[in-house]
């Protein structure tokens, strides 16, 4: 019934903390479009774009960062790093002008990889209030 499968998805969305997709993206045993990267950080379009430019920038060391929710003290430098490389996408991708970045955090946000990632999107005009 309804309720089954709600729990279902829900449990599917849920945070295990077992490894994602994107420890092989960072592996690069499975392909994906790099728009930037360093020693820290790694920026991909994303496989299902909602926008005309929409990249991924993910830390390359998860560290317990399934999600933005479970961010410690410690965090402070990576997110700081994540942050200053969404903007460095938006200039690559010549969308300084208006972007957006996101963070979806946990199952009622609909975040489906727990591996902490922001979203850059732009290259249209974004509509507020989001979904
Ligand atoms: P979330 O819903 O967790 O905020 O975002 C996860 C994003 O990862 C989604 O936008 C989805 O399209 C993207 N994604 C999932 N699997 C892959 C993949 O294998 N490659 C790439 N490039 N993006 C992926």
């Amino acid at each position: 019934n309804n309720e089954e499968a709600a729990a279902r998805a829900a449990a599917a969305n849920a945070d295990s903390g077992a490894p994602t997709i994107f420890d092989r993206i960072i592996a690069k045993e499975i392909p994906s479009s790099i728009v930037y990267e360093d020693e820290k950080v790694l920026a991909f379009r994303d496989i299902d774009p909602q926008a005309p430019v929409h990249v991924l920038v993910i830390p390359k060391f998860r560290d317990g960062l399934t999600q933005l929710g479970k961010a410690e003290a410690r965090h402070g430098e990576i997110l700081g790093q994540l942050l200053y490389a969404a903007k460095i996408v938006a200039e690559k991708e010549g969308i300084l002008d208006g972007f957006r970045v996101v963070i979806n955090n946990g199952s009622d946000a609909c975040q489906s990889v727990y591996h902490l990632h922001l979203h850059v999107l732009g290259g249209r005009q974004m509509k507020w209030p989001p979904g």
